[in-house]
């Protein structure tokens, strides 16, 4: 998703990239932790639990530094599910649009919190929920509402727009539909700050008030984007304390994005230049395969010592090494003439990008590093290589 204006550019500046092989994440766990210390205080000061939505950020050799500061974790699948309790631990939520049988068979193995999408879905899986309670198992209950209150322009990011098939809208919900449901969770934001947040609760409660004081607790899904340094805490805090203080109900947050906002690059080096009606520049690294949000979202990511096309000297179209034509990170100007064997340095690389890279053209996928700011020191978690794209293929 989009990233703001060269966040994490100082933590950018502190990593040496010069011996790294590339193409390679980076994540600095200085400004991690510093994003989970924030996290934390806000867990802390307005009384609710915060969750980290692997759907955004799943670089599991920084569990260990997650797990100091949230609760648990939010998952979409039964694959995110069963990573967020082997390789983090405490509380393991779960929502998807819909569960066939078989899943449902072993999610409630793996949730702590279960969220179902429709009544119908409810009804389904309700005999398979109750039986692992009756085995032993502690599930929660919810169902995702739909208030149809909008904040995110961007279409493919909105859940609350026309024709929506995320969460059950009020004249979807009827008698009895919430009968066995703990708790409700709406997820309708992207990006946005607490204002934003504050008319979502206020849509919610709204549409779906009557329902909260049987409840036992409440989710206000993601989107907060808590770690941005223009984000409004305190009015956060207050809105998250005022409508405790109101229901009198435990409240959720599942931020993914906010997480790792600004803590990791991507760095890449250029393999070729050439000129065909301007300066091009091919890299070893992809923005469809890499950094898909560069064409889904889209949105052009910064490069540390590059300016807009014709800020400075040198600009260069710059390409990807996979045979789509488009696959373009953008046009980008430099002091000097770009050279093979040159690094480039892509910002606030951490989200939705390792869990959203593609082995398309067999190319490889970026390795996976932590650096820490004590020692300076950059540990390659993982290399990609030929098996990684034969075992997706058969
Ligand atoms: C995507 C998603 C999140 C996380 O959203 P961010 O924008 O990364 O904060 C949380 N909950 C649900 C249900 C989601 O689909």
């Amino acid at each position: 998703m989009s990233k703001g204006a060269s966040l994490g550019e100082s933590v950018a500046r502190a990593i040496d990239v010069s011996q790294l092989e590339t193409p390679c994440f980076v994540t600095d766990l200085g400004a991690l932790e510093a994003n989970l210390r924030l996290l934390a205080t806000v867990q802390q000061r307005a009384g609710c639990t915060i969750l980290l939505a692997l759907k955004g950020f799943a670089q599991w050799s920084t569990f260990r530094l997650v797990k100091r500061y949230l609760a648990g974790a939010t998952s979409s699948s039964i694959a995110e599910a069963r990573l967020a309790r082997e390789e983090l631990g405490g509380e393991v939520h779960a929502y998807a649009p819909a569960y066939s049988d078989d899943e449902m068979r072993e999610l409630v193995t793996l949730a702590d919190h279960i969220v179902l999408n429709s009544p119908a879905q409810w009804k389904r899986h309700r005999p398979a929920i109750e039986a692992a309670r009756r085995a032993g198992r502690k599930i929660s209950t919810g169902l995702r509402v739909n208030h149809e209150h909008q904040e995110v322009e961007v279409a493919l990011y909105d859940p609350a727009g026309a024709c929506s098939r995320l969460g059950t809208t009020r004249v979807n919900l009827h008698e009895g539909d919430l009968d066995g449901i703990d708790g409700l969770h709406f997820h309708t934001l992207c990006q946005v700050n607490s204002d934003a947040l504050e008319r979502a609760i206020a849509a919610f409660e709204l549409k779906f008030g009557e329902f909260i004081p049987r409840m036992k607790w409440v989710n206000f899904g993601g989107g907060h984007h808590i770690t941005r340094p223009d984000y409004d805490i305190e009015r956060l805090v207050r809105v998250i304390q005022a409508f405790r203080a109101k229901w009198q109900v435990p409240v959720y947050l599942e931020p993914g994005e906010a997480v790792a906002l600004g803590t990791g690059i991507l760095v890449s080096t250029v393999m070729d230049t050439f000129h065909n009606g301007m300066e091009i520049a091919i890299l070893d690294t992809s923005a469809t395969a890499h950094m898909p949000d560069v064409l889904e979202m889209p949105y052009r990511p910064v490069i540390v010592d590059a300016g807009d096309p014709g800020a400075k000297p040198h600009t260069y179209r710059l390409g990807g090494m996979t045979c789509l034509a488009g696959d373009v990170i953008g046009d980008y100007s430099f002091d000097r003439p770009l050279a093979v064997g040159d690094k480039l340095v892509f910002l606030d690389m951490a989200h939705y990008t390792m869990v959203k890279t593609t082995t398309f053209n067999g190319v490889r996928l970026p390795s996976i590093a932590t650096h820490d700011p004590a020692t300076k020191r950059i540990t390659v978690h993982r290399r990609f290589g030929y098996h990684d794209y034969r075992d997706r293929l058969s």
